[in-house]
């Protein structure tokens, strides 16, 4: 029998799901031995800090993660940094094989003038300060404006928008971060644009989630019935499936009543941002549509455009990903998710991915290095072990359910370090 020893870095749902994968490759001749390290003090990647929290249904894989990570041979190390705490070459010493799973956390940006303004943010930030991210708690989120624009046509727009347009007393069952929720509270914003470049038959939109929104109860949802029309006009007589499950939503959409509700989500279509305006903060944006140049009013613009994957010293990089074939990046370095494939795909679809390129490193492995592991390169250096991550979840989950919500999210690093036990 070989037992191998591999290291994957990210406890995301790229990551979790590599962790299956190579658990579902073992046979009696073939074992893994998995460490995960992860940079912040608890697991989970995007189901912690990226999904909306008024989605819990699909933060439910959680279940399965832990599942995966409650077997023998796995260890969890979180509250460990690639590039501080280890680099990639002690990894690929110690391991026979190194996965990398960081993701994609970089938001893209528009490149037009203005968006370094008080009041122009990324949904890279956004996203992760509603959700209580530790790197996150602090930004500013000016929310004492009437009027707030979301850039671009995809389900992290959808998800801002919604967030930002919710009656937020809805959100009081949810695991919203507290510092948010406050400021949600507070919000003056009673109009949300969600802006597409393109017209409606490119919205990256999922229709799943357009059909979501004429269920919201306190907040109205407009779409321009010609600019759908024109959309399906455009979209000939055989439009591909999703296009067409997309259009027939955004038809149902447009011919909504306005309910009078005090927030409305409103979409535009075909409106380029090309800048935005304000001497000290966000005042206005400006676009060119296909009837000219337009100036909205507004006090926060949150660019939703897509992301890109951060650097890690020692592994190629190229457009905004890691340079990889189907999975390999060079040795016994792989890398699945989005640092891979780039920011696509629903969190399922990680597993699929995950399986092809476990099954690549288990055809590329030679013989066991038997060179020991992490544990001898963190002496004096605090992680936080599964038992540990158990005890921080297991007070989140009870501290939330004082106040009916599934946690209640601990977010200095030091708290959840002490309240973990490290
Ligand atoms: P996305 O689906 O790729 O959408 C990005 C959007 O940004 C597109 O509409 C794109 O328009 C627009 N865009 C790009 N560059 C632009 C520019 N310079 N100016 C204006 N618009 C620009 O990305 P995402 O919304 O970040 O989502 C990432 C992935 O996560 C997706 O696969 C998404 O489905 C998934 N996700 C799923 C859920 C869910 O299941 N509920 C929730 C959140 C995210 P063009 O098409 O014109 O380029």
């Amino acid at each position: 029998m070989s037992t191998y020893k591999v290291v994957i870095v990210g406890a995301g749902p790229a990551g979790y799901f590599a962790a299956l994968a190579l658990q579902n490759l073992e046979t009696p001749e073939l074992q893994f031995s998995i460490d995960m390290i992860e940079r912040l003090p608890t697991p989970w990647g995007l189901v912690r800090s990226g999904v909306a929290p008024d989605h819990p249904k699909i933060k439910s894989v959680s279940k399965v993660f832990e599942k995966i990570a409650t077997t023998e041979k796995f260890r969890l190390f979180a509250n460990i940094e690639l590039g501080s705490d280890v680099t990639i070459g002690q990894l690929q010493e110690k391991y026979d094989a190194v996965v990398i799973a960081t993701g994609s956390t970089i938001g893209k940006t528009l490149g037009i003038p203005g968006e370094d303004l008080l009041g122009s943010l990324s949904a890279a930030d956004f996203v992760p300060w509603y959700n209580g991210h530790p790197d996150f708690a602090n930004i500013s989120v000016p929310l004492d404006c009437e009027t707030a624009v979301v850039i671009g046509a995809g389900n992290v727009a959808m998800d801002v928008g919604r967030m930002l347009a919710l009656e937020p007393s809805e959100l009081d069952l949810t695991d919203t971060a507290d510092h948010a929720l406050e400021i949600f509270k507070e919000s003056k914003a009673r109009k949300v644009y969600i802006c597409a470049r393109r017209g409606a038959e490119h919205a990256a939109f999922t229709s799943p989630e357009l059909r979501e929104l004429p269920k919201l109860e306190h907040t109205n949802v407009l779409m321009n019935k010609s600019d759908i029309n024109g959309a399906i006009a455009r979209a000939g007589d055989s439009p591909e499936k999703d296009v067409k499950s997309n259009l027939d939503a955004m038809l149902l959409i447009a011919g909504l009543e306005n309910k009078g509700h005090a927030r409305t989500i409103e979409f535009l279509f075909q409106h380029t941002p090309i800048s935005i305006n304000g001497t000290d903060r966000v005042e206005s944006i400006t676009y060119s549509t296909p009837k000219g140049e337009v100036t909205v009013p507004c006090g926060l613009v949150i660019t939703a455009i897509g992301y890109q994957a951060a650097g890690i010293d020692g592994v190629p990089y190229e457009s905004g990903k890691v340079l990889n074939k189907e999975g390999h990046v060079k040795d016994n370095i792989y890398v699945v998710g989005w640092a891979k494939r780039g920011p696509s795909g629903v969190i399922g679809t990680n597993k699929s991915d995950a399986a092809a390129v476990m099954e690549k490193l288990v055809s590329q492995l030679a013989a066991p290095k038997n060179a020991g592991d992490i544990a001898e390169l963190l002496a004096g250096k605090k992680h936080i072990d599964q038992s540990a991550w158990e005890k921080l979840n297991a007070h989140e989950v009870a501290e939330g359910e004082k106040a009916g919500k599934p946690r209640r999210k601990v977010i200095e690093r030091s708290q959840a370090c002490e309240i973990a036990g490290i």
